[in-house]
């Protein structure tokens, strides 16, 4: 079996700190037993405690066989380059920022490129794990690597996502809490990635003794991401929605099931692409393999041009697909997914019949009847795509047309048939198609979701427990920005505030705790901003809602709203750009184009469309559009979770803010029961409130990841790019944290342990005691130290200091 590690603790036991330090450096340097056992210290000692020699020959040698081995491979493997030690590091402390001796902005900057082009991309910010996108894979996340993180202390290896995911397995199954792991960072910066090895390991240390179920929850991603993933000019596989994806384990830590929640699926993109992206990715690869498999007559796709929903740059797709297979590979791996998780071969069927539904009625054209009295009307000239689609919704193809060209009003209790002028069709046709591919994703999230529902017979709800990982969209700022950037970034502003809570909140508990006075540390709130967005009835959602109402509103009334109530430093529009609003984001200022904001509020589906799609004789469509739109569970059980959970918090949190800012910013969440009428804000205002209610349950682990360069290049190291992120991610203003307040906490015990040296004498064993403590650090001279009730609190500086005074007195 692979070797687990030893801590170094265990390793020189007996020996003090420093020592234990100097003699590890030593061996890594020569990794050899008799040459450590020549070292000056050793010799010393054997004069004095031959015991000890032996004592520490012993768990040399043990260590050596087992975790040395390990950990000089690892670094081998990781740097791929023979372990090295820089003589400049008098210490290994540089895993962890907090041990910086200066805090500042570049040596931060220089440590961690020092660091990236040493291919060490994870680093630690005290309990945070920063992640570089690497840009090339790395071979570190292997099974052995997953073997050398599991059940360890922190410190015996170096930094690793494995750690993070380890660390919530650890914290859950040790004191039965659920746990969430909040991944951060801008596009293109890992998160998704970091996703799924966080999966990976977890299902890894979660050994499900159910070998099938293993299988199912690793197809879980790829499935999801088929659908709701796309190539951007960022990213080939950007995520355009947000993930939650809750792993169930036992009491004891048998994984037995999953869950996801999806929000905000990017649906524009489903009727059009930017110039150099493309539409969603199972599009293409249904298209392909259909095309490989010649089976595209069946689903009734044409052959020689591919549809316009997936060909925006005319030409390019079909090259695409004839001369590379990968596409036709991926749409194998998709069926293998659905074939795993355990979709019917039925279901899976109505899937591509919707999904090659959805692209020929992109193709379905509309042309204007002119007549001389009416030039309103629009009919469809080729029946074709029309024809195709209504086969594959299982519709009829008369009503389809008419629910596309012409809609009823009702006024004054007479029901009158109007007619859709060719842009107003067109309209319809694209909204028909957004909301088709819509809820169809949504149907297959809650098809997966029962699929993966953990068995009721093996443990039952109560002592279930959870490790949730949040893949959500970072901070968006493009050079045109409309109402889907406002809600990412509205997404980010909320989860920003929680990760500011918790950090600060922590801080300020720890001090209570030990009966410290500690100054209360400063951090950039963006709580105002919070407001902005989310009050009532004065808020940007609210106002907008409110706007979205009225028939007669238009973008430039709602701008002229927004301006007229949002009193707000944190809002500004500019002069002459009439349709253009700005908003100063903790991450920085976004201009907003308002072109289209109502529209895309209400997403309406015209009542026509409802009524023609109920009638297919497809189950499923049937299905999608027979429910009301309600995706999660409802309010009622949204607060009840928060309830229950700050009944749970230590007291000193349920009564600090944490509690009380989650349910103030549950206020006023929009209630469930008028469906029909919801738009997409108050949709999103009621999805962002039910994640943070989960979220508030669980113990965080933060992952924030960095994109150090904009070229997706590896070892390239963009000093400015990776300053605003650590910038606007808070990581500087965290390190700040840790530096005006007490980054180390040392128990008395371990305290002493250490640094006896400093003021007894080698033969002595003081105890561990508070009065030890203070005899140290009084004869070391140091000030600005703290004394709590069980700890040390000492500054990051404390630390060198003491460990120099160390040398010279040995
Ligand atoms: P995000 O979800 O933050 O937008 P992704 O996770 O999709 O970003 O990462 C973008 C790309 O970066 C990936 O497709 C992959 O090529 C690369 N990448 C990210 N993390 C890693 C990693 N740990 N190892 C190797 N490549 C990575
Ligand atoms: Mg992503």
């Amino acid at each position: 079996p692979p070797p687990t590690l030893l801590h170094p603790e265990k390793w020189c036991r007996g020996f003090n700190h420093f020592i234990s330090q100097c003699l590890i450096k030593d061996f890594e340097k020569r990794p050899s037993v008799t040459h450590l056992l020549e070292h000056p210290f050793i010799r010393q000692a054997r004069g004095k405690d031959m015991s000890l020699q032996k004592q520490l020959a012993d768990l040399i040698q043990a260590q050596e066989q087992l975790g040395f081995v390990a950990k000089i491979r690892y670094e081998r493997i990781h740097t791929r380059r023979p372990y090295r030690v820089d003589a400049a590091d008098k210490y290994s402390l540089d895993d962890d920022l907090v041990n910086l001796e200066v805090l500042d902005e570049d040596t931060i900057i220089h440590q961690l490129q020092k660091r990236y082009v040493d291919l060490q991309i994870y680093t630690y910010v005290g309990d945070i794990l920063i992640a570089l996108n690497p840009f090339q894979n790395l071979s570190i996340y292997s099974p052995q690597f997953s073997k050398l993180y599991h059940g360890v202390k922190r410190s015996s290896n170096p930094p690793h996502i494995f750690a993070s995911a380890d660390a919530a397995y650890q914290g859950m199954v040790t004191f039965s809490k659920d746990q969430c792991i909040i991944i951060s960072g801008e596009s293109g910066a890992g998160k998704t990635e970091s996703a799924h090895l966080i999966v990976q390991h977890l299902t890894f240390l979660g050994k499900a003794n159910n070998r099938a179920l293993r299988e199912k929850i690793l197809q879980v991603n790829p499935l999801v991401e088929a659908f709701g993933n796309a190539c951007t000019a960022i990213n080939d596989n950007s995520s355009r929605f947000g993930k939650y994806l809750e792993m169930m384990f036992t009491p004891t830590g048998a994984v037995m099931g999953a869950k996801i929640s999806e929000y905000l699926l990017e649906k524009s993109r489903v009727i059009k692409q930017a110039v150099g992206e493309k539409n969603f990715h199972i599009f293409y690869y249904i298209y392909a393999g259909l095309f490989h498999q010649k089976k595209l007559s069946e689903y009734r796709l044409p052959e020689e041009k591919p549809p316009r929903y997936i060909d925006n740059e005319t030409g390019r797709v079909m090259q695409d697909i004839i001369t590379k297979d990968s596409y036709g590979r991926q749409f194998e791996a998709i069926k293998h997914c659905f074939r795993i998780i355990g979709f019917t071969d039925e279901e899976v069927h109505s899937v591509y019949k919707i999904l090659a539904g959805i692209l020929n009625t992109g193709n379905i054209e509309f042309a204007a009847i002119s007549s001389q009295h009416q030039t309103d009307k629009s009919e469809v000239p080729n029946a074709e795509a029309l024809d195709n689609a209504a086969v594959l919704l299982s519709i009829g193809s008369e009503e389809l047309q008419e629910a596309l060209t012409s809609h009823c009003v009702v006024t004054r209790g007479e029901t009158i048939i109007r007619t859709n002028t060719v842009d107003k069709a067109a309209d319809v046709r694209d909204a028909m198609s957004k909301a088709l591919y819509g809820r169809l994703f949504s149907w297959i999230v809650n098809r997966i979701n029962t699929l993966l529902q953990p068995d009721k017979n093996i443990c039952n709800a109560e002592s279930r427990m959870n490790v949730g990982i949040l893949d959500i969209f970072g901070f968006e700022n493009f050079t045109r920005n409309s109402f889907e950037q406002l809600c990412i970034n509205i997404a980010n502003e909320q989860i920003q505030f929680y990760f500011n809570q918790h950090i600060f909140a922590l801080e300020q508990m720890e001090y209570q705790n030990e009966g410290i006075d500690a100054t209360t540390v400063e951090y950039e709130d963006n709580r105002p901003l919070l407001d902005m967005f989310l009050q009532k009835p004065m808020g940007v959602l609210s106002l907008l809602d409110e706007e979205s109402r009225f028939p007669q509103a238009t973008d430039l009334t709602l701008v002229d709203k927004f301006e007229d109530n949002l009193r707000c430093k944190y809002f500004w529009r500019p002069k002459r750009v009439e349709l253009c609003f700005g908003i100063q984001h903790y991450a920085g200022k976004v201009l907003y184009d308002a072109y289209g904001f109502l529209e895309k509020n209400r997403d309406t589906l015209p009542a026509d469309i409802v009524v023609v799609l109920r009638t297919s004789e497809n189950k499923l469509l049937q299905q999608l559009f027979s429910s009301p739109l309600t995706k999660t569970g409802n309010l009622a059980q949204a607060r009840a979770r928060v309830t229950a959970a700050s009944r749970s918090l230590p007291p000193q949190l349920s009564a600090g803010r944490i509690k009380i800012d989650t349910m103030e910013m549950m206020r006023h969440p929009e209630e469930t029961t008028n469906m029909k009428r919801q738009t997409v804000a108050s949709y999103f205002r009621y999805s962002l409130m039910d994640l943070l209610s989960k979220m508030v349950v669980g113990q965080p682990h933060f992952v924030r990841c960095i994109k150090p360069n904009d070229h997706r290049e590896a070892l390239k190291f963009s000093q400015e790019r990776v300053l605003v992120q650590l910038r606007y991610t808070g990581i500087l203003e965290t390190v700040k944290i840790r530096q005006q307040g007490y980054s180390h906490r040392i128990l008395f015990e371990e305290f002493v342990k250490r640094y006896y040296y400093l003021a007894f004498k080698a033969h002595q064993t003081p105890l561990g005691s508070r009065e030890s403590c203070i005899a140290i650090l009084e004869k070391s001279k140091l000030d600005n130290w703290v004394l709590g009730k069980t700890k040390v609190f000492l500054k990051y500086y404390h630390i060198e200091q003491l460990n120099l005074f160390l040398r010279e007195v040995i």
